[in-house]
């Protein structure tokens, strides 16, 4: 119970004390979620979903010809295409925040889309 309610004080004395900082910090590092691609198991690409990536693809090539194609446009990133028999990855459409990734089984390759707000234990330590 007391750790929980440390968290929220934490953050809201962080807020309160880095307003000047926290605008700094957003030009630098901008918040916002990031397109991960991994091929069978291995992180292989970053992307930001923060709009300065708009258009760029990954192009992920496996064994016996196997590919994909990862693309971000704006804020939202697909699998423009792919050599899977199924195509359920294409067929998984846009993605913008974390929840449920595009997993190409046939051809080992996930994408994910991590937020850089979630996960952050350790900035409460
Ligand atoms: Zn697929």
């Amino acid at each position: 119970m007391g750790k929980k309610l440390l968290i929220p004080a934490g953050i809201a004395v962080a807020a309160a004390a880095g307003c000047a900082a926290a605008i700094a910090l957003w030009k630098m590092a901008p918040e916002g979620e990031v397109a991960c691609v991994y091929q069978d198991g291995k992180e292989i690409a970053r992307i930001p979903l923060d709009g300065s990536a708009d258009g760029q693809t990954v192009v992920v090539q496996g064994e016996n010809g196997a590919e994909n194609i990862v693309e971000v446009s704006g804020k939202r990133v697909f699998m423009q295409s792919a050599s899977c028999p199924d195509q359920l990855c294409v067929k998984a459409g846009w993605k913008d925040r974390p929840g449920s990734p595009i997993v190409c089984l046939p051809n080992k390759v996930v994408v994910t889309v991590e937020g850089e707000k979630h996960g952050t234990d350790a900035e409460v330590n």
